[in-house]
């Protein structure tokens, strides 16, 4: 079985132009949230050619998609994002900001290289169940605006991932790593004020400012966050001033809330308590408020059986070597991004062996960190993730793939113009590899999967998935 996981391995890499071309052409049509209709169609297209069976408009959104191989258990779940970023627009491999297109989107957080690795997993998954007439099932899901959409919660609202087994993802960065922490839940919220219009200075009793009730709510709010546990964290945007006359009392006004915590119930104890400063503020200048729910994610219950899984696949699949050119190119990249604590010093800060600290200390100074890094302990991490709403549903794991230089920002003009280097191209293909070792592991050893269950259960404390996305809630695309 080794041998035979050893060739269905490899096959990513018999792929490998068709990925890297297939990720180059995602990062030259970067689309946003619910919009990703070049990706969806380019994933739909290969993935009939190769087989699969496609389901499209997943969870109401017209890019969210499936391919499925096979059939019965274990069912396998690869999780591909493909969505770019507004205002991103850089041109590629050099080394200064310079947008393509001014204000248009583009991929500062890798995602063309995140959607075509977990397809190209897939497909190596679908040739070894194929070749060696083995049972179970293969999924390649489609997944469109994890940033800002929580595409995903919208995917597991409709069911989607219900007869999963064990889903694996993984995500562009400057580490080959496990990704082992737990995540933050979240609330987006819109909230709006109505209030009269008047003339300022003729009239002013007349008026009731939309503007005052919205500065009066933020100010509320940041009274709040001295009282709200540590693991909070409340942001705003100011999305409508409601004009630009002074003269004239503002009679709307409009703000978008992100609200954070480590649990869902911290999210909506969080939001019934913004909404009260809401209302009081409301109050306070007789204007009328009134919200609308956008969209929410849940955190991540971590598997450590599944993390497990990955970090030996981490280790067999062989990281990659660069040419001096590489390293050249990855130096100089750097010196372009600052300094700056980087997520290479996060994990080596949390890791606490000996042994574990000397692998960290050999890759340290080096314009790539390409080795695999040892499995970090459980943590907490301040970002949130639509694949939480993944792993409520099934046991999910990722890892996080070299594609980069270290010491770069995520969302930064740099990660854009890096994303077609054969840096990065390369990262995807170990990446892809990973992640189907660890789904051929799942597949050919029935335990793993039980066991990943259980653990589950056990986190859960049997308690069932309910999407934080209320049912009338639809995706704004
Ligand atoms: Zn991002
Ligand atoms: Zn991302």
């Amino acid at each position: 079985m080794k041998e035979r996981k050893g060739e269905a391995v490899s096959e990513v890499d018999a792929i490998g132009d068709l990925l890297c071309s297939m990720s180059d052409a995602l990062w030259d049509h970067p689309q946003v949230k619910f919009r990703e209709t070049y990706a969806a169609g380019l994933f739909e297209t290969k993935l009939q050619e190769e087989g699969f069976a496609v389901k499209k408009g997943l969870g109401g959104i017209p890019t969210a998609l499936s391919g499925t191989y096979g059939s019965g258990k274990p069912v396998i779940g690869l999780l591909g994002e493909f969505d770019a970023l507004p205002g991103m627009s850089q041109e590629a491999g050099i080394l200064t900001k310079k947008p393509v297109q001014e204000g248009a989107p583009g991929h500062g957080c890798g995602h063309n290289l995140l959607g075509v690795g977990a397809f190209g997993a897939a497909i190596a998954v679908k040739r070894f169940l194929e070749k060696n007439h083995l049972p179970g099932t293969v999924i390649f899901f489609g997944c469109p605006a994890e940033e800002g959409g929580s595409g995903k919660g919208f995917m597991a609202r409709d069911h989607v991932f219900d007869d999963v087994d064990a889903a694996f993802t993984w995500h562009p960065g400057e580490v080959n790593s496990v990704s082992v922490s737990s995540t933050m839940a979240n609330y987006q919220v819109r909230y709006r004020f109505y209030g009269k219009a008047s003339h300022a200075a003729m009239a002013p009793e007349r008026g009731r400012s939309a503007l005052d009730a919205l500065e009066l709510m933020n100010v509320g709010v940041q009274f709040l966050r001295e009282h709200v546990p540590a693991d909070t964290r409340i942001h705003y945007a100011i999305t409508d001033t409601g004009g630009f006359a002074p003269g004239i009392v503002q009679d709307f006004s409009e703000a978008v809330y992100l609200m954070r915590a480590g649990s869902l119930d911290g999210v909506r104890e969080l939001y019934r308590r913004v909404n009260l400063v809401a209302q009081g503020a409301a109050t306070m200048t007789e204007t009328k408020v009134e919200e609308q729910f956008i969209k929410a994610c849940s955190n991540i219950l971590p598997s450590s059986r599944l993390n497990r899984v990955m970090q030996k696949n981490l280790e067999a699949v062989p990281a990659p070597a660069y040419s001096s050119e590489e390293l050249a190119y990855a130096r100089a990249v750097q010196k372009t991004a600052g300094s700056g604590k980087t997520y290479f010093d996060q994990l080596y800060s949390a890791c606490d062996s000996e042994k574990d600290r000397e692998r960290f200390e050999v890759q340290r100074d080096l314009p790539l960190h390409a080795g695999a890094l040892p499995l970090a302990k459980e943590s907490f991490g301040f970002v949130s993730s639509d694949v939480g709403d993944v792993s409520w549903n099934c046991p999910t794991a990722q890892i996080n793939g070299t594609t980069m230089p270290a010491g770069l920002a995520m969302h930064s003009w740099q990660v854009v113009s890096v994303g077609k280097s054969s840096i990065a191209h390369k990262g995807m293909l170990y990446a892809a590899k990973v992640m189907a070792g660890s789904a051929i592991d799942v597949l050919t050893d029935p335990s793993v999967a039980a066991e990943a269950k259980e653990e589950m259960d056990r986190r859960t404390g049997g308690k069932k998935y309910v999407c934080p996305i209320p049912e009338d809630v639809k995706p704004q695309i």
